[in-house]
């Protein structure tokens, strides 16, 4: 399906009034082929958008967005694990609820996370201590200039803190059309994180963890469908042992955890909090109120807007902790991708 001068607000989680010059839905390979080489010979800038939960527009996008729609959810079964292929365009959440309706455990910490399972290795999405790294096998990509379809393990996708290979050499040029996922049979309940602590490893089930996942998320986060914003807008930033300790003796309840390479995590939302941040507005949008991580649309926000409080929060954090936050969030600009740090700096 093709829209000429299309709306973009309801194509992205942040609800922003911005638009494109043409979008195309997809449902096949071949359909996102045909858009891509038809937006290319029109000399076109394209985008390739799943449920564009993780992007910010910071204005109209002057080429062809492309929606994948890819569907399908197929289930293997090998001695050890269960083998799910999985078209791109299949809902996270809903892919996550499948499994557990039918008794294939490892997603449960997954539990609703906005987006489409195509997008889930672009970002490596994690949440309450599980990575996607954890349970992909491969991903399936279309190579747009070729027409192939080449398959990567998960070892080649070079997954890292919220990054893989599909944010640098396979961001251009190539749409990810399939996503293979191995849940082993051997579950072994992950319970590290905020509630999940109070659930006994003995007896647990993953249905109670799912249930546990979307309490302390509804909780804090914003629904999209709501209030327009794009999760955590920032990275928890990682500092070097001696940046740490300088922290800890003028904070000594900053929250830090070791990633065993002599480097600490720390929470991007606390050192908001810390700034006494929640809540600051400038025109239409926000720091939310209850998770200072993420920015919100609180209705009638602007790109510009969402860009004035990034910088705000940025600027504060620096000032207080010599901590530079860097977003999480993808920035396009009228064109594609821009650099996200440069545009709040
Ligand atoms: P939280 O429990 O308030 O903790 C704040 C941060 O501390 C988290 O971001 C988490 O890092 C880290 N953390 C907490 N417990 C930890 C542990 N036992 N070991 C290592 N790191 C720990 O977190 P929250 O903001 O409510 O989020 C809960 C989970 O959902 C987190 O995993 C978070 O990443 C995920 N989440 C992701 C998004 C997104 O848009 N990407 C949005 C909301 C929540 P990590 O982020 O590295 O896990």
């Amino acid at each position: 399906m093709s829209t000429n001068g299309a709306s973009l607000q309801q194509l992205h989680t942040f609800h922003l009034p911005v638009s494109a010059h043409r979008v195309i839905t997809v449902t096949t390979p071949d359909e996102l082929l045909n858009a891509w080489t038809q937006a290319k010979q029109e000399q076109q800038a394209v985008l390739l958008l799943g449920e564009g939960s993780n992007v910010l527009f910071l204005e109209d996008f002057s080429g062809t967005v492309i929606i994948n729609r890819i569907k399908g959810i197929n289930v293997r079964e090998s001695d050890t694990a269960w083998h799910l292929h999985v078209g791109a365009g299949e809902n996270w959440h809903q892919l996550v609820c499948f499994t557990l309706d039918n008794d294939l455990a490892g997603l449960e910490n997954l539990a609703l996370i906005p987006g489409c399972a195509g997008s889930s290795p672009i970002q490596n999405i994690g949440a309450y201590g599980i990575e996607l790294k954890r349970v992909c096998d491969y991903v399936d990509v279309l190579n747009l200039n070729t027409g192939e379809i080449e398959r990567l393990s998960a070892e080649q996708c070079l997954f890292g803190y919220r990054d893989s290979i599909f944010k640098h050499k396979y961001q251009d040029g190539y749409a990810i059309v399939h996503v293979g996922l191995q849940l082993s049979k051997e579950w072994v309940p992950i319970l590290e994180y905020g509630d999940l602590k109070k659930l006994d490893a003995a007896t647990v089930t993953p249905k109670e963890i799912f249930d546990s996942v979307c309490a302390m998320r509804r909780s804090k986060l914003p629904d999209p469908n709501i209030t327009g914003n794009a999760g955590s807008f920032f990275k928890n930033p990682i500092v070097s042992t001696k940046e740490l300790q300088k922290l800890v003796e003028q904070y000594p309840d900053i929250p830090h955890y070791s990633q065993n390479n002599g480097t600490e995590k720390l929470a991007a939302g606390w050192l908001i909090d810390n700034c006494s941040l929640k809540g600051f507005t400038i025109g239409g949008a926000a720091v939310h109120k209850q998770q200072a991580l993420v920015l919100i649309n609180q209705g009638n926000a602007t790109s510009k807007d969402v860009i004035s409080v990034a910088h705000h929060v940025r600027s504060e954090v620096f000032k207080r902790f010599s901590v530079l936050l860097e977003p999480e969030v993808r920035f396009v600009g009228k064109y594609g991708e821009i650099n996200a740090v440069e545009a709040i700096s």
